[in-house]
């Protein structure tokens, strides 16, 4: 590797200081789990690594504030999978972050890092599409909010720009009530990517028969996370009844688009994100306390 520049700001003031002196030869390291696999594959080469680790104390914090869960960006996934706030309010995305690789990864890699890696074949998003998160960035002229909805743009592209930190992750509670799964189809090892994964949120009428909301989202199917709005419009005030499951993941054919790869071919997938998409309804549905027979 090339010779570079390393820094370790001691906050984001003094990041945004290193962003003016480095330009965009100047790159963010949070975890470096991402980073440093692209870095080897030589298909980015900063000449300076402005460190994010000296943040961790305002920046690594979890707090439940109005009815969301508040993450802060330098959180490490293992944090995150034993919080007991995250488990009572946001179980669905503790049990997506129990999925990502190996303990040895989940104990480097960090929230901010995995949302800006923009990398299609994570777990943890389609939990934060399924509930409606909000990601908070910052530069030197202040913070906006970016719906998580509108955050992923394309194969590793983010809404994140030049000058920007992703700060924190603001995650609304889940429904009360609500059944949810996340469920990740890896044939291969413990510290591969999904094939195809997919969370569902189900939310379901007071006598249970019938679905009131929900919410599906598949990684691993297209150049971006995605939600599987035509078949949460489907479901949504229909019976609960495994026809219903089946013809509303049937749609979910039309909504993928996967890459052919080491992990299969394009058409198998799209056949693996239907079978998961029914899968994860009808664990979703039981949890709600609804019956499939
Ligand atoms: C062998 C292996 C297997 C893995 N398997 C999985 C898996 O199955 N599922 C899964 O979900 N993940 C998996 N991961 C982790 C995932 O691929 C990413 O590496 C991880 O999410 C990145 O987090 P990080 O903190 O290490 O980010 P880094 O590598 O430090 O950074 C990633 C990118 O984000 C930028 N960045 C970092 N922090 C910020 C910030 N706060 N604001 C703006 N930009 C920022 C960096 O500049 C870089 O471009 C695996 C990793 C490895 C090495």
């Amino acid at each position: 590797m090339p010779e570079m520049e390393y820094v370790e700001p001691s906050s984001l003031s003094e990041v945004f200081d290193a962003f003016d002196r480095y330009g965009e030869d100047g790159r963010l390291i949070a975890g470096g789990t991402g980073l440093i696999n692209l870095m080897k594959q030589r298909l980015v080469q900063p000449a300076a690594l402005i460190a994010l680790r000296k943040l961790s104390g305002s920046l690594g914090t979890i707090t439940s504030e109005n009815g969301s869960v508040r993450l802060g960006a330098l959180v490490i996934h293992r944090q995150l999978e034993a919080s007991p706030v995250v488990k009572q309010h946001i179980p669905l995305v503790a049990e997506a972050f129990g999925h990502v690789a190996t303990i040895r990864i989940r104990n480097i890699a960090t929230i901010g890092g995995g949302l800006a890696h923009g990398d299609p074949n994570l777990d943890p998003p389609s939990t934060y599409l399924a509930l409606d998160a909000m990601v908070r960035i910052a530069s030197r002229s202040g913070s906006r909010d970016v719906p998580i909805g509108e955050f992923y743009k394309d194969y590793y592209e983010t809404a994140v720009q030049p000058g920007e930190v992703v700060t924190d992750l603001i995650v609304p509670n889940q429904p009360a009530g609500a059944g949810t799964a996340y469920i990740k189809f890896l044939p291969r090892t413990a510290d591969d990517y999904a094939t195809v994964s997919v969370a569902a949120v189900v939310t379901l009428s007071a006598d249970k028969s019938r679905f009131q909301d929900v919410r599906i989202a598949l990684g691993s199917v297209g150049s971006t996370h995605i939600r599987a709005t035509a078949a949460e419009d489907l479901l949504k005030g229909r019976q609960v009844s495994p026809a219903s499951l089946k013809s509303a993941a049937a749609t979910v054919a039309e909504a993928v688009d996967p890459l052919t790869d080491v992990r299969g071919s394009g058409d198998y997938k799209r056949d693996m994100a239907v079978v998961w998409t029914r899968r994860a309804l009808e664990q979703a549905v039981v949890k709600a306390g609804g019956k499939l027979e």
